[in-house]
């Protein structure tokens, strides 16, 4: 089976709501389903008047060459997301995905103790943030 991107757009092929994004403490912080919901245009439609996904986290089938982030044999966000950001938590979180996910399947334990903390629209655009997003780096004036 293919495996799933957890940080997906939504209209990619299998896309499903992985969670929802808390936004109530010092950072955003994703609440993960228990059971999966097929992202639907209702479903979606609940974040208005946000963008989907900076109300919702999505998974959906790895795009793979369609992708910017795949290098033909791994995803290089979830490199990033794993060598670069700090742990969010200090225990595996719950989630459904966890067999089929491309990130797990890669990076281990190592990308979900970082993946509650990642957000698919974010307008931090801080350097450290940049880099993990592979934008490249702002020059200052
Ligand atoms: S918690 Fe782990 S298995 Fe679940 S989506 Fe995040 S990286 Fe993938």
């Amino acid at each position: 089976m293919s495996k799933l991107c957890p940080s997906a757009q939504p209209g990619m092929d299998n896309c499903r709501v992985l969670g929802v994004v808390q936004q109530d403490g010092p950072r955003p912080m994703l609440l993960y389903l228990n059971k999966p919901l097929p992202a639907t245009d209702d479903v979606l439609a609940m974040a208005a008047p946000l963008k989907p996904t900076e109300v919702f986290r999505l998974s959906a089938t790895c795009a793979e060459h369609q992708c910017p982030h795949f290098d033909g044999a791994d995803c290089r966000l979830a490199t990033r997301v794993a060598r670069l950001l700090p742990p969010a938590v200090d225990a595996l979180p719950p989630c459904i995905i966890r067999k089929d996910c491309r990130w797990y399947s890669q990076e281990g334990g190592t990308a979900c103790l970082r993946c509650p903390e990642i957000t698919t629209v974010t307008y931090d655009l801080s350097p450290e943030t940049r880099e993990v997003s592979g934008l490249p780096a702002v020059t200052e004036r």
